[in-house]
């Protein structure tokens, strides 16, 4: 039987459809900017979302770490959070390449980062400081969605005290899709709203989207222009990048509204364990179920994931278990996750 593979939304495969798209795709070379299914990718993404332009790159990281450095310069800083993979995962990457130095942040327990803590750590021109010029937000972060109330505040604090500002909205679609569901609108249009207020945002494909591979990151033309210099110094100009943005257009068309889904199986996943003693969790508002281990339980963590290999069922925890739904769990998936944990704890 295949695995239930809940390590991340990363590693769905592309569906037949999307393979279709990808070899139906002209191409041409995007280093000459003359492939056609990199620039209708670049603009369908730039005006779905409310930007001039838009830059396809191969990764996440790569996207941010432009969207950094076409914001700073060297002896520059950004303000960030402590858990945001733009400070935390991309192996310090804007102070390695960029000599931007990150000022991170600490967290409140809904994700945001404190206006009063933003405001603090912006500092006065004075040689003895880095010019603060960046906030860096990112949106979901470990599955929570900002609200929009905050990201509004933020982002209006960040412009009057003259600071650029930049999304890491790797998994956006799934905040819209969220917000969407909880103000009764649609996710194209909030993930619009979410966007729109940002001088950059960055949005993954190859996440719940389900693309092989591919981000893109948005801004205004000469934004974009400076980003596109730092993606050629970065090595991620790609030739025939069409394959990939193509999956990328088929993804925007298809695979949105239906996170939906992802976002109601994370919730049955937990629904299922709830009442097992040892763990604890909060319902998940979109695709990603964090869980610990307390009391007696609290040292098993390694030990209940490899009895759950053995039962066919993924996951991870680096910190936390984390368990993420996507394209390639269904129901019945979830359904033999929640009866492994259940055996795992005899509950
Ligand atoms: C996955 C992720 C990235 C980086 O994407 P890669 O394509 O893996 O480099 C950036 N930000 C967030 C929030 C992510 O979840």
């Amino acid at each position: 039987m295949k695995p239930i593979d809940l390590r991340s939304d990363t590693v769905t495969q592309p569906t037949e459809a999307m393979r279709a798209a990808m070899f139906a795709a002209p191409l041409g070379d995007d280093v000459f900017g003359d492939d056609p299914s990199v620039n209708a990718l670049q603009e369908k993404i730039a005006a779905m979302l409310g930007f001039e332009a838009a830059l396809f790159v191969p990764t996440g990281t790569q996207s941010n770490l432009c969207g950094v450095l076409s914001h700073c310069q060297r002896g520059d800083e950004y303000i960030v959070g402590q858990m945001q993979h733009c400070y935390r995962w991309e192996g310090g990457g804007a102070a390695v390449f960029g000599s931007v130095q990150p000022q991170p942040l600490n967290h409140q327990p809904d994700g945001s980062l404190a206006l009063t803590d933003i405001e603090a750590a912006i500092k006065p021109d004075d040689p003895h400081f880095a010019r603060t010029k960046l906030l860096a937000l990112e949106n979901t972060l470990g599955g929570q969605v900002l609200s929009q109330v905050y990201l509004d505040k933020a982002t209006k604090l960040a412009r009057s005290r003259g600071l650029a500002t930049h999304l890491d909205g790797a998994r956006l679609f799934n905040a819209a899709v969220a917000q969407a569901r909880s103000n009764g609108s649609d996710a194209r249009t909030e993930a619009h709203r979410i966007a729109s207020i940002f001088d950059s945002v960055s949005v993954c494909f190859s996440k719940g989207l389900g693309t092989p591979a591919g981000s893109a990151l948005c801004g205004s033309k000469d934004f974009i222009a400076r980003a596109r210099r730092v993606r050629k110094m970065a090595g991620g100009a790609m030739r025939q990048a069409g394959l990939l943005a193509a999956a990328a257009t088929y993804a925007l068309d298809h695979h949105v509204e239906r996170l939906a889904q992802d976002h109601a199986n994370a919730r049955r996943l937990a629904e299922g364990l709830e009442g097992i003693e040892g763990l604890s969790f909060e319902v998940p508002e979109t695709n990603i179920l964090f869980v610990d281990l307390i009391g007696p339980a609290r040292e098993r963590s390694a030990e209940l994931l490899q009895y759950l290999k053995g039962e066919g069922v993924l996951a991870t925890g680096l910190y936390r278990l984390r368990f993420v739904t996507h394209l390639d769990v269904d129901e019945a998936g979830v359904e033999r996750a929640v009866a492994a944990i259940r055996s795992f704890f005899r509950a």
